[in-house]
């Protein structure tokens, strides 16, 4: 492409790669020292079961706010990470704050809230991401059950190179989310080859659906593909309560949006859980 663009567009391009390769080096360097002082967040936001009452899990969503470029995005901070050669770091330290707040739910009686914690093909594919999952879960006493994975698929050939860990994980007990269903990329074979339990519709397609019949068809399409194939569907960017209506009128079952709830620190998610959550079990609390 570049060749047809002729020499004076090439030097804009130069100039705008050069300033993002800077921003990108900058991050790199100081996510080493994020990482060692502890500025880097996991926060977390609810997914509710069809009522729209009740949390049934927790996503977990990397945060960072570098002093001098603000919040990096998510994944800005996951291609620092690699090309600072630190994504087993980054994976290990979002771990333990899933682990930490998995045994926080578990002491405070929600014993049935799960978590979902999102992991990059890229990350798959480089890192033995399944050995140190289960290790770290084995480690603190912690079951399989109440642990989720998102994957997004973002290129064709992916699934292929994360399949056996995925498969190790989900023969495990950890339940498989196919995240972003609908942006482009998703297949359907993938759905079936990664054995997910859970697909998780792209907000593209639910965020505004109430007034966009195209969307609301392709919605409808995935609920019932869901119930062909026994897979929970989660639609995700739900902002209004004119489309948390509609998709409780269509039938879905799991929703998230900030509508219902926007991704907060752990401390306030703990702090709320008796509003987020149905009161723990007492039986189950005296057991624990
Ligand atoms: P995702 O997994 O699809 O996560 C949902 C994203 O949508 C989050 O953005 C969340 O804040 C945002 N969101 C939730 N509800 C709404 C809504 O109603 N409206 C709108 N407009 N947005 C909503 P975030 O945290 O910026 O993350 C972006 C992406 O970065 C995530 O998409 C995920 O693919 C990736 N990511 C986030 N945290 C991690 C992580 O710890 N590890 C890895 N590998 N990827 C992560
Ligand atoms: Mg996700
Ligand atoms: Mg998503
Ligand atoms: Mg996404």
């Amino acid at each position: 492409a570049a060749k047809h663009t002729g020499r004076n567009h090439f030097r804009l391009f130069d100039e705008g790669l050069r300033k993002r390769l800077e921003m990108r080096r900058e991050c790199e360097r100081g996510l080493s020292q994020a990482l060692a002082e502890g500025a880097l967040k996991v926060w977390f936001q609810p997914i509710f079961g069809c009522g729209g009452r009740s949390a049934t899990s927790l996503e977990a969503l990397v945060r960072w706010h570098h002093p001098v470029h603000g919040w990096v995005s998510p994944p800005d901070l996951i291609a620092a990470a690699a090309m600072a050669g630190l994504t087993e770091s980054l994976l290990r330290f979002i771990l333990e704050q899933v682990c930490t707040m998995l045994c926080a739910l578990r002491s405070r009686g929600f014993h049935t809230l799960s978590v979902a914690m999102n992991v990059s093909p890229r990350e798959m594919a480089q890192i033995p991401v399944d050995e140190i999952i289960l290790g770290r879960l084995r480690a603190l006493g912690l079951p399989t059950t109440v642990l989720e994975i998102e994957i997004t698929e973002e290129t064709a050939l992916d699934i292929e190179a994360v399949q056996g860990k995925l498969l190790a994980l989900s023969r495990a007990g950890i339940r498989v989310a196919l995240d972003d269903f609908g942006n482009g990329y998703s297949s359907l074979a993938s759905l079936r080859q990664l054995r997910a339990d859970r697909v998780k519709i792209d907000r593209s397609l639910v965020t505004g659906l109430t007034e966009a019949e195209d969307k609301r068809e392709l919605v409808q399409a995935v609920l019932g593909l869901g119930r062909a194939l026994d897979l929970e569907v989660v639609a995700e960017g739900i902002e209004t309560a004119d489309d948390l209506a509609t998709l409780q009128a269509m039938g879905c079952p799991f929703m998230q949006g900030f509508h219902l709830g926007r991704p907060q620190p752990a401390d306030d998610i703990l702090d709320s859980l008796e509003t987020l959550s149905d009161r723990p079990d007492p039986v189950r609390l005296r057991g624990a």
